[in-house]
């Protein structure tokens, strides 16, 4: 992955002191709000923002695309490493790249959905990724960075770290909504929902980097609130946690 970044963070327009880095994880599973959440916590603290969710889903478009079987982890990976999957960082929230191809509306169809859980349980794959997203955040060392794994596995010495849940229900309405925003009109309701339940079963039953609380992770159930409300919540915390942060006020 190309990470297209200045390697030192500071602060523009302000004194050039350089931040200490932080980064704050959001885990759970889909539907729950999380890339929103994230990207609104991240600008209201002048972080930036990783959707890893966004990476397992290129890989599923290259799988599809490839005609690389889904099960096929060397594959994959391999295919993942020729790949030049990165992100547009001048934009906000970042674009998913694929070489010089913008596929940040292309990876959220439902056939990229309906393999992505099945790519993303392959360790070949999540190795690469983990790789991946701890080089970003190296090299983007104030991040919020939301996803699966990122509180248990790949940060977890991560000084704020959330778990999101909600009701299927409520998940499988949001995702309906988000689909609609994207401009899809034959969306079949049922099958969103049985689309969440099969990915949630998947990412919690896999071995590798599988959906967990992360032990230690603030529980917020997003069902009961808007999402300004858990952002708010979620910044909140943040703030109190993390006094000497050098947080945008
Ligand atoms: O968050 P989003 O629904 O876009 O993620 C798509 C899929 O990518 C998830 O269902 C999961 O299978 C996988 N994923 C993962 N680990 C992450 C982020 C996403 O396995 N850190």
């Amino acid at each position: 992955m190309n990470v297209m970044s200045p390697e030192t963070t500071h602060r523009p327009g302000r004194n050039a002191k350089p931040l200490t880095p932080v980064v704050i994880t959001i885990d759970g599973p889909a539907g729950t709000g999380k890339s929103t959440v994230a990207h609104r916590l991240a600008s209201r603290l002048g972080l930036e923002f990783l959707d890893t969710g966004a990476m397992y889903r290129a890989a599923a478009l290259i799988a599809i695309e490839q005609q690389i079987d889904p099960g096929d982890g060397p594959a994959l990976a391999a295919a993942l490493r020729d790949a030049r999957l990165h992100f547009d960082w001048t934009a906000s929230p970042p674009r998913t790249m694929l070489d010089e191809r913008d596929v940040t509306r292309r990876i959220r169809q439902l056939d990229v959905s309906g393999v992505v859980s099945l790519v993303a349980a392959r360790p070949e794959v999540r190795r690469v990724m983990v790789d991946q997203q701890r080089d970003i955040a190296r090299r983007h060392p104030r991040l919020v960075t939301e996803g699966r794994d990122q509180g248990s596995v790949v940060f977890p010495d991560a000084p704020v770290r959330f778990f999101l849940h909600a009701e299927v229900s409520v998940r499988a309405r949001r995702r309906v909504a988000q689909l609609v925003e994207a401009g899809q009109t034959d969306i079949d309701e049922q099958r969103v929902i049985r689309d969440i339940q099969q990915r949630d079963e998947l990412d919690a039953t896999r071995t590798d980097g599988p959906l967990v609380r992360p032990a230690g992770a603030v529980d917020i159930d997003t069902g009961s609130r808007t999402i300004e409300e858990v952002v708010t919540v979620m910044e909140g915390i943040a703030r109190e946690q993390l006094p000497d942060a050098g947080f945008e006020s």
